[in-house]
């Protein structure tokens, strides 16, 4: 008998964050103030974030970041998670390949959110913040925050765009059970939202009038700070948890993986399980495949443009150096809700740059088929995100079949689907579709920008 997973003693949980800024040779272009397009520095971000945050997401000199001692020990609750080798899928696919997966769907909240939430809450508790606040879409982000505000006795208000607010009831019974306020964003509680609502009463909401809500309420409230669960650096180094257990995981398995693969939204667990390994290729010549892969209908690393454009719809943000579909991009309704975001963090942007990593898109239906593929082999019920980096990693497992050649392929399951059965449903019932994107599409929108 063969063994499938691979374990860790809580002890060996590692005790840094890598920070990859600090070994790319081509470092991230700085982020620019949009009115006077001067470098921000971190002070510049202290209004809106925990100060040790601002710190973590402009460090581009320390390459090991202590983890607190007290984020180790909630990590404890879930991690380590574990690295399994997927066996039945290989033999599904009658592949000479050896997946293997690190399941991040174990913890509590149900994807690798949580390992910047309870990082993020601890260094606002750190600083003396009572309050802080976020917004959420689908709501994985918001569910994973609410629990860890309330480890750490943290007030949060999350801005929850209305018609998932009113679509999607079970993220939002999840975060309230945690004890957050949720709240159907636009809301009467802003300016912003007041300002929406008196114009336009039945207005749905959108993840750009969330953030803004979100923002204000942070900037106009003492000790109160925002967060933010993905695209920003810090989120990314918090996540290289998952890669460093990976790491060491796979050593105890005796292999190293020649391909490594995430999903990609905006970039956090894939920089969370790739990063640990890609620091081998920059710093000792090995020469493993990192793989992102995201929709096709929102295909920021395969078909966007390198440039400064704002993090969010609404232009509240500084400018980033980012692969963009533009800001002002209006993805189409696809099931995998954490993916659909314009563009892509500054480190992930420079990497793809420098050829350092690979993208691939993957088209709604196709992501589907290898969830519920994975799903009828390894048991588990992925979420419509991770379905992406397993469709992934079959193509490269059946790849290596046509070449005749063993590839050890890793890839991260970032979430468990529990919350999303009504999208497999959907899918079983034939009623998803793909959405094509042309290039004239995409380019329009990019002129938009310039304007
Ligand atoms: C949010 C989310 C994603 C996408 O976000 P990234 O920052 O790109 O990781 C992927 N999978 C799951 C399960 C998520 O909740």
């Amino acid at each position: 008998m063969s063994t499938k997973k691979f374990l860790l003693e809580e002890n060996e949980i590692p005790t840094s964050w890598y920070n990859i800024q600090a070994d790319m040779i081509n470092k991230p272009l700085p982020i620019l103030n949009p009115g006077t397009k001067e470098q921000l520095k971190a002070e510049d971000l202290y209004p809106i974030f925990a100060e040790a945050l601002c710190q973590q997401e402009l460090n581009q000199t320390d390459p090991w970041i202590e983890i607190p001692e007290r984020v180790r020990d909630l990590y404890k609750i879930y991690r380590p998670t574990p690295l399994v080798r997927a066996y039945e899928l290989e033999k599904a696919l009658d592949t000479p390949a050896h997946i293997y997966f690190k399941n991040e769907g174990v913890s509590p909240a149900g994807s690798h959110k949580l390992n910047s939430a309870i990082a993020q809450a601890y260094y606002c508790k750190e600083q003396g913040v009572t309050n802080i606040t976020t917004e959420t879409g689908a709501g994985q982000w918001g569910s994973a925050l609410s629990f860890a505000a309330k480890v750490f006795g943290l007030e949060l208000a999350v801005y929850m765009v209305k018609v998932s607010y009113e679509q999607k009831p079970y993220r939002r019974m999840m975060m309230q059970t945690y004890g957050a306020q949720v709240i159907a964003s636009p809301s009467m509680s802003t300016k912003a939202g007041r300002k929406i609502l008196t114009e336009n009463p039945n207005y749905p909401g959108s993840l750009g009038c969330a953030i803004s809500e979100a923002i204000e309420l942070a900037i106009s409230t003492p000790n109160c700070k925002y967060t933010l669960g993905s695209v920003l650096n810090h989120v990314s180094l918090h996540q290289t948890i998952i890669g460093l257990e990976a790491e060491k995981q796979m050593e105890k398995a005796g292999e190293y993986p020649d391909i490594v693969i995430g999903c990609f939204g905006g970039g956090s667990n894939f920089s969370g399980i790739s990063f640990p390994f890609l620091r081998h290729n920059l710093l000792h010549g090995t020469k493993t495949r990192m793989i992102a892969a995201e929709p096709s209908s929102c295909p920021k690393l395969t078909r966007g443009q390198f440039r400064y454009d704002f993090g969010d719809e609404a232009g509240y943000t500084p400018l980033l150096p980012m692969y963009t579909l533009g800001h002002n991009f209006a993805p189409a309704n696809i099931h995998a809700g954490g993916l659909r975001y314009h563009g892509a963090g500054t480190i992930i942007s420079q990497l793809k740059k420098d050829n350092l990593i690979e993208a691939v898109d993957i088209k709604q239906l196709d992501s589907f088929e290898a969830g519920v593929l994975f799903s009828r082999t390894e048991g588990i019920i992925p979420a419509p995100e991770s379905c992406h980096a397993i469709a992934a990693a079959i193509n490269e497992a059946k790849q290596a079949k046509i070449e005749g050649t063993q590839k050890t392929i890793l890839f991260n399951l970032s979430g468990n689907g529990f919350i999303d059965l009504p999208s497999y449903d959907k899918y079983l019932s034939g009623d998803l579709q793909n959405y094509a994107l042309t290039d004239a599409d995409i380019q329009k929108n990019l002129d938009a920008l310039d304007k």
